[in-house]
């Protein structure tokens, strides 16, 4: 008896069955890539399931089109590792065909190239090499391994007539090789310094826990929580190698791969070539190189951004979450996924532990820990032998308009500025683009509108003079005067509010407009300081890698005196130079309507605190704000983490926002301007109607139009959902996907625990 297939061919969801010609009958295939006749041409699909004939859906006597062949000689999955897409497909109401897309990186052919080897034993030259001749067989010597001829080349120049000779002469070998990515750089690699550093109590303990679960090979999740330079990713490296000495794979998910270059340096010099680096977008060939070095088992190590999580590591023993409470783990279209999740998800099915490392938890991870779901290992200190940083509040509401050296420069950020440049030292400045939520303010207690079911900040709309709830659709007409500043003084409700500032008896405040535009602080920078080599860091100027990394390069030799940018300006660089780091506007990011907004606040000012000051330069941090006793600023200058989390949890709990609730957020956009509403206008009556009949505990916000309303010519709506269960958020997900929406013009996307709120 024959035995037939299910191939599925992405993008479509459902599989095809086909039966296997003679010649791979008798092979387990599952798994395998396969070339199979569609229609009247043929198609790629993923092998999915294989069985005798007799057991298939396939009626007796039907014939069914045969299997051409295999793609590649490659197992892409494992029996274990489908499970896991289909667990992922079934958890994001997806289709496994696009799990797979996002899973597996395309295939790219061989590429081969000339590679230069000595010649062993070495003949006895007829004459001495000539200079150029023995340099050349000095680096082959070096290496002891064959090298790419290009790279050769490239590191020494003029090299051609030189090999032509060495190879007449017999002393060296060129021959035609496939070439790897792990070819590229082995020159670089040689020159990765190796550290070795002797524990401390704390990481020893870390250690000793993560390694239990490791031999015993038990899925146990741990939150790794210390300050940047406490030793995380020293506890990291070393939990590898103890994997490593027990035979097993490791992987490793780093936040955006192009912004830590330095780590990844120092796994490979810790962990030598056994590691497989999974680079994302730019690069396929690198990709894929690294991709079937994890297939072939030359590499049991990866590490690798998101879509690394589905790396095909072999027998995978331990997986690392750096920095789990990064925003860019979660998949913003497409496939929503959010790879820390998935880490803990794949780790119980593979029986493994997972380590999530943090200097700012997630709360989502904190309160997991606290509930002791997590085990918590605690790193207390910082390495660092520099003074801590000092932390400054700059009160804008305290300066003058006339006085502040330009819109978004108050006197003390420019002093700040001029005595650092003067003294030959670094600054950066951080301000967040997300500049387009604007906001009324009081301008005498800085009590910002809030709404009142969902208390996040309401939206100034300019168009019809209205306040707008992006949550729930509360809206407002904007109030002239504060009612807080009458009433506040002795309810205070919420710590925000200033006191003392300002005479009591002073007239009520009025409500002025904030937060609009971005900020043009690089120009305004720029002419303060016309002679200074001042730079930018965003999205705009680091369109690619290499862009980025140039623009780091040049802070790290000291050309670049101030760099103003992003949050990308606070991710993990060590740049020792940089001795001032200044936060343009706190407001912007902490006025946002998101219910995270404090807690992305909280994590981005405390790495880019983390940014200022190394070994003998301790660093400044100046927070220019409007809301100088914001709870979120406070925290971080006192860099009270758990207090800061305390304070947020109560105040997701009394609204029920993750993590003591899940949420679904449904999205729909269309050039039509009605349609987003009314669609999910009746997406929510189908929901609330579920929810009776069904008997589940789900809540609905809105439909409310998104933060983004207009995006790419296209109108946005959302609709929130929450509940204390997942699974029946996941009913409604299905009562809605199941809904047939009788026009093209609109684009409806699902998101499952969404990050992005906007
Ligand atoms: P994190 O990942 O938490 O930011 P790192 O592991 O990068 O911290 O450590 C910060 C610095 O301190 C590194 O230069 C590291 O080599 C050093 N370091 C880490 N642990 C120790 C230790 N136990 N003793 C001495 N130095 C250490
Ligand atoms: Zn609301
Ligand atoms: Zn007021």
């Amino acid at each position: 008896m024959s035995d037939i297939v299910e191939v599925l061919i992405p993008p479509l969801a459902q599989p095809f069955t086909y039966e296997l010609s003679a010649e791979l009958q008798g092979r387990n295939l599952v798994g395998f890539h396969a070339n199979v006749p569609f229609g009247k041409r043929s198609a790629l699909g993923y092998i999915i399931k294989q069985c005798p004939r007799s057991e298939g859906s396939i009626p007796d006597g039907v014939t069914i089109k045969q299997l051409l062949k295999l793609d590649g000689s490659y197992r892409h999955f494992d029996p274990q590792q489908l499970n896991f897409f289909e667990w992922v497909a079934d958890y994001y109401g997806d289709t496994i065909s696009r799990v797979l897309e996002v899973a597996i990186p395309p295939a790219v052919p061989q590429k081969f190239e000339r590679f230069l080897s000595l010649v062993t034993p070495a003949p006895t030259p007829s004459r001495p090499p000539g200079k150029l001749q023995s340099r050349i067989l000095d680096l082959l010597k070096e290496h002891k391994e064959a090298l790419p001829y290009p790279l050769v080349l490239r590191t020494l120049r003029g090299a051609a007539t030189a090999v032509k000779q060495l190879a007449a002469a017999g002393l060296l070998h060129i021959e035609s090789r496939e070439f790897l990515d792990s070819h590229a750089s082995p020159l670089a690699a040689a020159a990765w310094a190796k550290t070795e550093v002797s524990l401390n109590p704390s990481q020893i303990e870390a250690l000793r826990q993560t390694n239990e679960a490791l031999e015993r090979s038990q899925f146990t999740p741990f939150l790794l929580h210390g300050v940047t330079g406490s030793g995380k990713t020293e506890v990291y490296i070393e939990a590898v190698q103890n994997a490593l000495r027990q035979q097993k794979g490791a992987l490793i998910i780093v936040p955006e791969i192009a912004l830590t270059p330095q780590l990844i340096d120092r796994f490979r010099a810790r962990l030598g070539s056994q590691i497989a680096v999974l680079h994302s977008g730019l690069h396929k060939r690198v990709r894929w190189d690294s991709w079937r070095a994890l297939l072939e088992g030359r590499n049991c190590v990866a590490i690798g951004a998101r879509s690394a999580i589905f790396a095909p590591v072999p027998r995978l023993g331990l997986i690392i979450v750096d920095e789990e409470h990064d925003g860019s783990y979660k998949q913003s279209e497409g496939l929503r996924y959010h790879a820390r999740d998935l880490a803990l998800v794949r780790g119980r099915m593979e029986s493994c532990p997972v380590i999530l490392g943090s200097a700012t938890p997630s709360l989502e991870s904190y309160y997991n820990a606290m509930r002791k779901k997590y085990t918590y290992l605690r790193l207390p200190s910082s390495h660092s032998t520099a003074a801590p940083s000092q932390l400054e509040i700059v009160d804008l509401n305290l300066i003058k308009p006339w006085e502040m050296k330009a819109k978004n420069l108050s006197p003390r950020l420019y002093e700040a500025l001029a005595t650092t440049v003067a003294r030959g030292e670094q600054a950066f400045i951080l301000y967040n683009r997300r500049g387009f939520a604007t906001y009324l303010q009081c301008d005498r207690c800085e009590e910002v509108l809030k709404c009142p079911n969902c208390s996040v900040t309401l939206t100034y709309h300019q168009d019809n003079n209205a306040l707008l709830c992006h949550y729930c659709s509360y809206s407002l007409i904007p109030p002239h005067f504060c009612s807080h500043c009458e009433t506040g003084a002795d309810r205070a409700p919420d710590s925000t509010k200033r006191t003392g500032a300002k005479a009591k008896d002073e007239a009520q405040g009025i409500y002025v407009q904030r937060g609009a535009g971005t900020e043009r602080i690089f120009d305004e920078i720029k002419n303060l300081f016309p002679e200074t080599p001042i730079d930018r860091l965003d999205r705009d100027t680091a369109l690619d890698t290499e862009s980025y990394r140039r623009i780091l390069d040049r802070v790290r030799s000291g050309e670049t005196k101030i760099l103003i940018g992003t949050q990308m300006i606070a991710k993990g660089h060590d740049l020792p130079g940089v001795t001032l780091v200044g936060i343009a506007d706190c407001d912007v990011g902490l006025h946002l309507p998101d219910f995270r907004a404090s807690e992305r606040i909280f994590q981005l000012l405390t790495q880019a605190a983390g940014r200022a000051g190394r070994a003998d330069k301790p660093g400044t941090v100046i927070l220019q704000t409007r809301v100088p006793l914001h709870p979120s600023l406070l925290k971080t200058v006192e860099k009270d983490y758990e207090g800061f989390a305390r304070q947020e949890l109560r105040s997701r709990k009394g609204l029920l926002y993750p993590p003591y609730a899940r949420m679904l957020r449904v999205i729909v956009s269309s050039p039509e301007r009605t349609y987003p509403e009314r669609i999910l206008a009746s997406f929510k009556e189908h929901a609330m109607h579920a929810t009776t009949t069904q008997k589940l505990s789900v809540s609905a916000l809105g439909p409310a139009p998104a933060q983004l309303e207009r995006l790419k010519a296209q109108w946005r709506w959302h609709l929130l959902f929450k509940s204390p269960s997942v699974s029946a958020l996941h009913k409604i997900l299905a009562t809605l996907a199941a809904l047939k929406i009788h026009t093209g013009k609109v684009r409806i996307t699902f998101d499952l625990d969404p990050q992005e709120m906007l």
